[in-house]
């Protein structure tokens, strides 16, 4: 099929809908090759002068790769997506294209360590500074607004779980003509959809509840067919993170599950959430949906929150005696995790010591799996129990 000139304006390709029910499977085939053939030197003329969209090779265009950003466009009601090797990969790409030597993004605080550490080494040395703003005050984030290029968002934060208004913040960039963009790993498109509250750009590590197997590590952005066709033809190309097939594969399949694992995630994360809330061991517990009403925008809470132990808990002790609940980093997956703070407090102390993560030294983050909520909750109290030295 023709689409004109431009050839990164690929999101109306067809080819891959036929694709899609190749030889009547039901689930679609992975296409793991690195290039396409032609049939005929019009066929490859043709599609080198961009008068006929189809792959050519893989780290431009792969039909499994396609799919998986056709239906994530769709997930958060986005007119086109790109998919990245990692989460990070899709932050890097996105926030590349949009800045330039002497610009300014203003980033709301306590956002995902990694994203923090791109803009404090890679974009400050390329002459990109960052203002951080509490993202629960929007005149401060108005104030911070003025001149800036890119604003930056994650809501809930996946440590301290700060919620915003994300379309007042939305419409605040818009009216400087600010360009905004938003991590939605933790909500997923099934409890927030950014783009139909204004931001401009959604990007997810789909290595988290899109994937949903702690299986593949994967990014991916989504918005308008402008914009996402600037990071396609700017960036993303040129630094090559590109999505496998057999990646894009897993995560289709995950996908099919990802509405019943949010709900499951959802309803036995809030139960732990609110036996923790009584435990007299438990000073805090950072959840949205422990607050009257859920922050706007926000449909529906992940099984990521975290919580804060009094001084009677020995925390190495609590650890080490889980049994159900492993101990690591990343989250979405079906198992359930913990991250005691005291071990990411004494990386933070390296090199980027600057980072401000407000996280409490004696606070936990907890990934609620898919393992049901009373058999965690048995395993949670064991370890209190066992940890808990009389005062
Ligand atoms: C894990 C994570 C990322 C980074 O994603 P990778 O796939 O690990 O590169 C970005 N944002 C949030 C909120 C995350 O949890």
């Amino acid at each position: 099929m023709t689409n004109g000139a431009d050839p990164f304006d690929i999101a109306s390709l067809v080819v891959v809908h036929d694709d899609e029910h190749a030889f009547d499977a039901v689930v679609p085939p992975i296409a793991q090759t690195s290039l396409f053939t032609f049939t005929s030197f019009a066929e490859m003329e043709a599609t080198y002068r961009g008068l006929k969209t189809r792959p050519t090779y893989s780290r431009g265009l792969n039909p499994t790769v396609r799919l998986f950003e056709e239906k994530i466009a769709a997930l958060e009601g986005g007119e086109d997506a790109l998919g990245f090797a990692s989460g990070m990969a899709a932050i890097s790409a996105t926030v590349l294209t949009f800045v330039k030597p002497g610009d300014r993004i203003v980033c709301v605080r306590h956002v995902y360590p990694d994203a923090y550490r791109l803009f404090q080494t890679v974009l400050m040395r390329l002459g990109v500074t960052t203002t951080y703003v509490d993202g629960r005050d929007p005149d401060a984030v108005s104030r911070a607004l003025v001149g800036a290029t890119l604003f930056y968002m994650e809501s809930p934060t996946s440590w301290v779980m700060d919620s915003h208004d994300v379309a007042a913040l939305a419409a605040l960039a818009r009216a400087q003509g600010v360009i905004s963009v938003i991590d939605n790993s933790w909500a997923t498109p099934v409890f927030q959809r950014p783009l139909l509250l204004g931001v401009d750009i959604v990007l997810h590590s789909a290595s988290k509840y899109i994937g949903g197997h702690s299986d593949v590590v994967a990014g991916v952005v989504a918005g308008s067919r402008a914009l996402i066709g600037r990071i396609r033809s700017e960036t993303c190309p040129y630094l090559g993170a590109k999505l496998s097939p057999f990646e894009a594969w897993l995560l289709i399949r995950g996908l099919r599950t990802l509405p019943i694992r949010m709900k499951a995630h959802e309803a036995a994360a809030l139960t732990v959430a609110r036996r923790l809330a009584a435990h007299p061991a438990v000073t805090a517990v950072s959840h949205p949906g422990l607050a009257p009403a859920l922050p706007p925008g926000l449909s529906g809470t992940s099984g990521l929150f975290s919580f804060t132990f009094g001084d009677g808990v020995d925390i190495p002790a609590f650890v080490d005696h889980l049994r159900l609940f492993k101990l690591g980093v990343s989250w979405g997956g079906h198992e359930s995790l913990v991250v005691p703070a005291l071990v990411v407090l004494a990386q933070a102390a390296g090199p980027n010591s600057a980072l401000d993560f407000g996280v409490d030294p004696r606070s936990i983050r907890i990934h609620v799996g898919l393992e049901g909520a009373d058999a965690l909750w048995n395993d949670l109290t064991q370890a209190i129990e066992f940890a808990t030295h009389p005062t």
